[in-house]
């Protein structure tokens, strides 16, 4: 077959049994459940010079994470050490290196090696890839970890690219810059810009926070883990596990409000007003501040200093739309002029765009790019897509989460991935996929939920596609997917021989 894309591999090129993309919580997870398994014969493939993922990437002021940091981890490597109830991004990056090295993993890991291009090819039965140094490799299962929160979006306002400033995505923190001297506009109010503007606030001479729509924000219930703490959890693990599933529990009821009865919302958004009453005397900034939307339909937020640092003198929150960019600072649609020294975009990640660059084509030369195409990309469980065999997509179309930890989810989908494998080697055949009538049943079925959800109760979030079908959320319980994934059952998916052996 024609290996658009891909290309015949150069004489030499190797052969691997496995090859794993991206280095981040998905990657290693596979990475360790490989090995667990006896199977060695893998890669993972990391386009960055270190693992890590988003907590490589992100590195601006007050980068933490939003989940506890007992549920945001492995739960086969419960760190007893971290430092606080909510890890900062730092402490994260620190673990997953040591699991990398703990786990045995760093002679797999390939970096600096970006996937450009994946063909399967019908007659050997594998995956033909090819990395952005031309290398190219083959191999019988491809696992997908890419991560959907990497592609910064940048906002589209008139003369952006006018500014003479300093100007830069979150995700790019100029750690280079002095802003003691800086006035700085900072547009977007979400997970990020909530985590950067308070240090802002500390560091830079006039920040003007550019608000389009007000994020919800619950109380951070953050602290530091006490030595006596930490000492117990390292000589006794229970400790930890107990944490662990307190945490888990506490959020996983959530569900129930979020996917499937969004009136019980209210239970979280009480709280977040009495919140911003608490923290904001000032009627006139508290009402640009009160979201008009169901609590959930973003992503809920959880700062303490948030609120105070937009009530400095010499912080502006500016709810006006943003007319357009000069060269020296923004305009308003009421005609309010600024002059700043430097835009910071707090503006996200293309979430729906889960290909990025990488160009899959399947069975008979079919393109995930135009199957996927604006964003509406299907799976089943996110994990399996129809005419692509052995494709297996980690942290996948409608597996992310509202409402709890998606390192549980990653190793849900470890299950079903190692369940596949086991599977094949049963039936002795060379590839499994998801049939296309079970995949559009999955979906239908999905997206039937999915109505019934926050997510979709009239906010436009980047959980939605421009069309505002939720691509990226799983619309119920975590438990539920994880018996879901426990097993492949074997009606689902058709059994693929190479054609070659045929
Ligand atoms: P985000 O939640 O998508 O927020 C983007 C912000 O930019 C929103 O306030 C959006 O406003 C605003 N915006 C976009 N275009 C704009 C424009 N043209 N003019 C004005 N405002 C504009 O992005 P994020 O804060 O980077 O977070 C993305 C996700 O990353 C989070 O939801 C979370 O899953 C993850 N994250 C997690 C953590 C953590 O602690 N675990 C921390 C950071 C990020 P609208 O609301 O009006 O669209």
């Amino acid at each position: 077959m024609a290996l658009d894309g891909a290309g015949a591999p150069e004489e030499g090129a190797d052969e691997r049994d496995v090859i794993v993309i991206g280095a981040g919580f998905a990657g290693l997870c596979a990475g360790v459940r490989l090995k667990e398994a006896g199977r060695d014969d893998f890669e993972i493939w990391e386009k960055a010079a270190a693992v890590g993922g988003t907590w490589r990437d992100n590195t601006y002021p007050g980068c933490a994470c939003d989940v506890p940091s007992h549920l945001y981890s492995f739960s086969f490597a419960l760190n007893p050490d971290w430092s606080r109830a909510f890890s900062p991004a730092p402490e994260i990056q620190a673990y997953l290196e040591r699991c990398t090295d703990e786990f045995g993993l760093r002679p797999h890991v390939r970096l600096n090696t970006e996937l450009v291009s994946a063909a399967w090819d019908e007659t050997s039965a594998r995956w033909r890839l090819k990395a952005a140094d031309g290398r190219e490799t083959t191999c019988r299962v491809l696992i997908v970890g890419q991560g959907p929160l990497n592609k910064p979006a940048y906002p589209e306002i008139e003369g952006l690219e006018t500014f003479e400033g300093e100007a830069f995505h979150s995700m790019h923190w100029r750690h280079d810059l002095d802003f003691s001297d800086r006035r700085v506009a900072v547009i977007g109010t979400g997970a990020s810009a909530i985590q950067f503007v308070p240090w802002l606030a500390d560091n830079a001479a006039h920040v003007t926070v550019c608000q389009r729509t007000p994020p919800w924000i619950l109380p951070k219930r953050d602290r530091v883990f006490s030595d006596a703490e930490k000492a117990r959890f390292r000589s006794a693990p229970i400790f930890k596990q107990i944490r662990r599933w307190l945490t888990y529990g506490s959020l996983e009821w959530r569900a129930a409000a979020f996917a499937a009865h969004p009136k019980l919302m209210s239970v979280l958004g009480r709280p977040a007003r009495k919140f911003l009453e608490e923290q904001v005397p000032d009627p006139e900034l508290r009402a640009k501040l009160t979201p008009n939307y169901t609590i959930g339909c973003k992503r809920v937020l959880l700062s303490n200093d948030y609120y105070p640092a937009l009530m400095k003198p010499h912080v502006d929150l500016v709810t006006e739309p943003i007319a357009r960019a000069t060269p020296t600072g923004l305009v308003f649609a009421d005609g309010r002029e600024i002059e700043v020294d430097a835009i910071v975009y707090g503006t996200g990640f293309r979430a729906t765009d889960m290909l990025g660059a990488i160009e899959f084509v399947g069975e008979g030369g079919r393109r995930l790019s135009d199957e996927w195409a604006d964003g509406e990309a299907e799976a089943f469980y996110g994990l399996s897509v129809a005419g692509y065999p052995n494709l297996f997509y980690l942290v996948g179309p409608n597996t992310g989460l509202g409402h709890n930890s998606i390192v549980y989810m990653i190793e849900s989908q470890m299950n079903f991935v190692m369940d596949a494998l086991e599977l094949l080697d049963r039936e002795g055949a060379d590839a499994l996929v998801v049939k296309q009538d079970v995949q559009a049943a999955h979906n239908a079925d999905l997206q039937e939920r999915m109505k019934r959800s926050v997510w979709q109760s009239g906010c436009t979030s980047w959980y939605q596609t421009k069309s505002g079908k939720n691509v990226t959320l799983w619309p119920g319980f975590t438990i539920d997917y994880r018996r879901r994934t426990k097993h492949v059952r074997p009606e689902d998916v058709a059994f693929v021989r190479a054609k070659a052996a045929v």
